[in-house]
């Protein structure tokens, strides 16, 4: 099965951490590298995205979250 996944714009992130408290399977986290920003940006890690969507609809910087569906070949 092919797994979903969150593709991060990580020079966007304000690392504000609402996609952090809102996904509900815990994919998402503050990396350890600091932005172009300045902020610690989140990094996706996880193979229990169900591409709900969430994180994309609670994040308020535009284009900072892409989420992709896994599709099977
Ligand atoms: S799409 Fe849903 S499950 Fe996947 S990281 Fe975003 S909030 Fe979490
Ligand atoms: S909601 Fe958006 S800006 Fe805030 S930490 Fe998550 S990705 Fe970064």
């Amino acid at each position: 099965m092919a797994l979903n996944y969150v593709e991060v714009n990580t020079d966007l992130c304000k690392a504000c951490r609402v996609c952090v408290e809102t996904c509900p399977k815990h994919c998402l986290e503050l990396g350890s590298e600091i932005n172009a920003l300045g902020y610690q940006a989140v990094r996706f890690d996880s193979t229990e995205c169900t591409a709900c969507g969430l994180c994309f609809y609670v994040c308020p910087e535009p284009g900072v979250l892409t989420v992709i569906k896994g599709v099977d070949s």
